[in-house]
């Protein structure tokens, strides 16, 4: 596993970053060392114009407000044919809120409409409240629960995709629906801050083997790691909103 290298790239963490995205990144690089797989992390912020995805594994995209949203939105829209192939060629991204809105076709709000990548066929609307607390969700991807904390005013509405989980605690997508977020191809979207990976590692562990499956063709199980303490955080939200 020595020579094995995968690299992960925090798209515009100046503007997108919020209630502790980064420690997404980390979670990621961490799961690989521990497992002697190299990891290399870059950000690419609004002061940067090398746009190049050609040696980038896994892109995280994180949340932000309606606010940096706008602005960041011109700047997503310019690599968009290199995002969208990106993702339609296996690359894994993972979105958080405000990325995950902006991987769709728009984001609707009061007095604007925000340009989304389209990468995902959905759309999202502003409602009258924002939808904020703890959410649980049962995922078929990870065979079990996804925690995690959600803040939103968008409600998304992801048309014939195949959603991330479904909401047992919590709100999701659109509040109705009873879904929660996007998988497509190797792309996660979804609402669920926390941070959401170091929450929930067998998540964690599905990208990284998405991702070094792509790279080197690995199909084999991921050595297994220490997960008590996560395992735990994870277990006290479940039996505190679920299984009262
Ligand atoms: N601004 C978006 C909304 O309120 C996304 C918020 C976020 O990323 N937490 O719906």
């Amino acid at each position: 596993m020595d020579d094995m290298k995968i690299k992960i790239m925090h798209l515009y963490p100046d503007l997108l970053n919020l209630y502790g995205d980064r420690g997404n990144i980390e979670c990621l690089k961490r799961r690989l060392e521990w497992r002697d797989i190299k990891a290399e992390t870059e950000s690419y912020t609004c002061d940067d114009n090398n746009f190049d995805l050609s040696d980038t594994d896994i892109l995280f995209l994180g949340g932000g407000s309606d606010r940096e949203q706008k602005i960041v939105c011109s700047r997503l829209l310019e690599h968009r044919t290199e995002i969208s192939e990106f993702a339609e060629n296996g690359g894994s991204i993972i979105a958080v809120c405000g990325g995950y809105q902006l991987l769709g076709k728009y984001y609707k709000l009061e007095d604007q409409t925000i340009e989304g990548l389209g990468i995902l066929d959905i759309y999202t609307e502003q409602g009258d409240d924002r939808l904020i607390g703890n959410i649980v969700l049962e995922s078929d991807v990870i065979g079990g629960y996804i925690v995690g904390f959600e803040n939103h005013g968008g409600r998304t509405y992801i048309g014939s995709h195949t959603s991330l989980g479904r909401v047992v605690y919590g709100h999701g997508n659109d509040e109705t629906s009873g879904a929660e977020g996007v998988i497509y191809k190797n792309v996660i979207a979804t609402y669920l801050h926390g941070p959401l990976l170091p929450k929930n590692p067998k998540l964690c562990d599905y990208i990284l083997g998405n991702a070094l499956k792509r790279k080197y063709g690995i199909t084999e199980t991921l050595r297994s790691l220490d997960d008590s303490l996560e395992n735990k955080a994870n277990d006290y939200i479940v039996n505190r909103f679920v299984k009262k």
